[in-house]
């Protein structure tokens, strides 16, 4: 496996174009996120490129070979998902075994099943049929199928959406050791949870609508953004959005106050949505005013332990700025914000698109 093509991937059912032609590259061994909210298309991508779905139009290739027409069993595939169907008349030790034999010898299958049961924390599973576990230990007994067979391609569609948070964070971070211990195998991991994506992978897909919105690393897509759904989906809290007009060098957001504008965005007036996230604030407690200043008051500060989500009321409406666990803020008093005038980005307001 050199890599993982698509050119113009379409899905169609119907009438329904549920992938709008997408086109994507990445190297053998990456560890990609595709992140969007349910219904966007990401399942119909995966069940794509693993080949148990036609493809209404493009190209999928596998290093150079464009593998459209090639069956599932001959790409080196690996696919798990949500409620993989597990055979229900094999035990969980022969689930396991089944994409192995006559392709290896019993011994070898063995061992491997013996290194997943020890993964995944089987061992109590092994001889129990599917009708006899839950759904969280289905999902790891799926999960461990799908690996077993040390596929080039590595497919997980929201592997562990039945497990409860704190399983989740162990198994996602075996996963990714799972991957880095075979430096040839690529993994797609399809998530529409944003903290799973940013904590997992190399580089992150996000789609929405049909349409791959942009594909880049955390910190790209997290300090350029390319339009205002990307900037809105990473970050929790969100990123503030405020209504503007940039007017000459002057950007003037809703409640009056005024910043410098971006040199990319001078000159003409313009309607656009600045973007803010809770850490692109300077902060400062009392009623200063003046330019480059939103003068706030605390709505509610809300401690986590190692740092304080503080919500603010403001001309411009509500407003989420981060600070540290000894924020003492309370309800009512005044907070002069300063938005980091080389952090802020800004979106044109008709189409949503980043201004460069
Ligand atoms: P996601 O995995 O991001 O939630 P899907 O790829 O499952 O999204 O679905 C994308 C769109 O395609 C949705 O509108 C869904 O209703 C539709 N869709 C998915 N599978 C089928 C199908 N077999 N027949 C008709 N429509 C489908
Ligand atoms: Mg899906």
């Amino acid at each position: 496996m050199s890599s993982l093509t698509l050119r113009g991937v379409t899905k169609r059912y119907g009438s329904v174009t549920a992938v709008a032609g997408v086109d994507f590259n990445c190297a053998a061994g990456e560890f990609i996120a595709l992140l969007g909210p349910s219904g966007c298309g990401k399942s119909s991508t995966m069940r794509m490129i693993a080949g148990l779905e036609e493809i209404s139009g493009g190209e999928i290739l596998f290093g150079d070979t464009v593998v459209n027409d090639l069956p599932p069993r001959e790409r080196n595939v690996a696919l798990a998902f949500e409620s993989y169907a597990l055979y229900s008349p094999l035990t969980v030790r022969e689930n396991l075994a089944l994409p192995l034999q006559g392709r290896l010898p019993k011994s070898e299958i063995d061992k491997r099943i013996a290194q997943m049961t020890e993964r995944f924390e089987l061992g109590p599973l092994l001889d129990r049929k599917p009708g006899h576990l839950s759904g969280g230990q289905s999902q790891r007994v799926s999960l461990a199928r799908a690996i077993i067979r040390d596929p080039q391609v590595l497919l997980l569609d929201e592997p562990l959406s039945h497990l409860d948070h704190r399983v989740r964070t162990v198994i996602r971070a075996r996963i990714r050791h799972i991957h880095d211990q075979n430096p040839e195998t690529t993994t797609i991991y399809v998530t529409h949870d944003q903290e799973e994506a940013i904590a997992l992978a190399d580089r992150i897909i996000v789609m929405n609508d049909a349409s791959f919105q942009q594909v880049g690393t955390v910190s790209e897509l997290w300090d350029t953004p390319v339009n205002q759904f990307v900037g809105g989906f990473l970050g929790d809290p969100p990123m503030n959005f405020i209504d503007a007009t940039v007017e000459g060098d002057a950007l003037v957001l809703a409640g009056g106050t005024r910043l410098a504008a971006p040199a990319s965005a001078r000159g003409a007036r313009r309607e656009v949505v600045v973007g803010i996230r809770p850490d692109w604030m300077e902060v400062e407690a009392g009623d200063t005013t003046g330019d480059g200043v939103i003068a706030s008051r605390v709505l509610v500060n809300e401690f986590q332990g190692d740092r304080c989500v503080v919500t603010l009321e403001s001309a411009v409406g509500q407003l989420k700025f981060l600070a540290d666990e000894d924020f003492d803020g309370q309800r009512g008093d005044a907070i002069a914000l300063r938005p980091l005038a080389d952090k802020i980005v800004l979106f044109d307001r008709e189409t949503g698109a980043a201004l460069r």
